[in-house]
């Protein structure tokens, strides 16, 4: 059945009209459908109209399976989609406010070596409305509303890889920065991609303005085709020039992601490479310690090494900072998210 937060309030108008109401139920419908409402609260559409609609479109996308929280406060939801797929979100309190990571696909093609997300495929592109209901869901559930949310960043970061269901994505963040909906910021929502650069460039090209993050995690192409498939098709080059083509477009700071791997991409000539690749580039470079997947050959290192590393990059005038790890006694942290059977 199709679904409401799919639609725009433009798509909304032909809708409501087609079941000969007048244009301005569509943005009525919106709200509500954006507050996670079941049609039972939809208490200013006429019952005959909500009936109708009721007919031929779903007002929720998800409902929550499972709900836990880790020692640190993250909450990790498990979500059943319409068809019965599943996904994750994971909701994280920072100082600057809460940030929920959601899912763009279910499962993952992208194959990396260190992430369960990919470990079966994937299944299928999310909806444009099935990525946005996870933030309405967990925002009706903080009890956030649209003029007052509950979650202040949304970050793609979940299971997926967003530039590989563009379309539905590129609709997610107009829905979502829609002033009648949620309207959170474009500022506020963070796309991260293994590098796929053809997309990252239409991502600037078309002004969107949101912050873009880059999965790098290695220094050579030699290196990063081992762990991350997507290398082949787009190697580190073509990453950096697409990272500094969307900086120049946009203004905006990338944001680097370099998942440390013990005996593998920390060496002291890494940071000798990743020093020069970045230098002159406006970004900021996170280090991320390695959750365990339990995959062979794939180790984390020590807080102590990673701090060793972060130390020769900024010798070598790189700033960085190791990222905290949250959720991880929950399965909610970077590339842990995969349901267990
Ligand atoms: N497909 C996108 C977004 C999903 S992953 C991407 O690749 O960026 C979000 C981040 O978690 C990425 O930087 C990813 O490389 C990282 N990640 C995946 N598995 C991890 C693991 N086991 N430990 C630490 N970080 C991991």
């Amino acid at each position: 059945m199709n679904l409401l937060t799919d639609y725009s309030i433009e798509e909304l108008k032909q809708i409501v009209t087609d079941l000969g109401q007048k244009p301005y139920r569509a943005a009525q419908v919106f709200k509500w459908a954006h507050q996670f409402s079941p049609y039972e609260e939809m208490s200013d559409l006429p019952l005959e109209f909500r009936e109708k609609l009721a007919a031929g479109f779903e007002p929720n996308a998800l409902a929550e399976v499972k709900k836990l929280t880790s020692r640190d406060g993250t909450v990790k939801y498990l979500f059943r989609l319409n068809d019965g797929a599943l996904i994750e979100s994971v909701l994280m309190d920072y100082k600057y406010g809460r940030t929920l990571c959601i899912s763009t696909q279910a499962g993952c093609r992208m194959g990396c070596a260190f992430c369960a997300s990919g470990k079966d495929g994937l299944l299928r592109n999310l909806s444009a409305g099935e990525i946005l209901s996870q933030l309405l869901y967990v925002n009706r559930g903080l009890k956030g509303t649209l003029k007052d949310r509950a979650v202040q960043n949304v970050v793609l970061m979940g299971s997926g890889e967003p530039l590989d269901n563009y379309d539905n994505v590129v609709k997610f963040i107009g829905l979502a920065t829609a002033k009648e909906g949620i309207n959170i910021g474009q500022r506020n929502i963070s796309l991260s991609t293994c590098g796929v650069a053809d997309k990252m460039k239409r991502l600037a090209d078309e002004g969107h303005q949101i912050m873009l993050t880059v999965s790098l995690h290695a220094t050579t192409d030699k290196e990063r085709n081992m762990i991350m498939p997507v290398n082949r098709a787009y190697p580190i080059a073509q990453v950096l020039d697409a990272s500094r083509y969307f900086f120049e477009k946009t203004g905006r700071r990338i944001t680097f992601e370099y998942t440390l791997i013990k005996e593998f991409n920390m060496f002291e000539d890494d940071a000798f490479r990743l020093a020069a690749m970045l230098r002159g580039m406006p970004s900021h470079l996170n280090l991320i310690m390695l959750n365990d997947t339990g995959n062979k050959g794939i180790k984390a290192c020590t807080r102590e090494e990673a701090e060793k590393f972060k130390q020769l990059l900024e010798e070598k005038g790189v700033t960085c900072t190791v990222r905290r790890s949250l959720g991880s006694d929950i399965e909610g942290a970077c590339g842990q998210l995969r349901r267990k059977g």
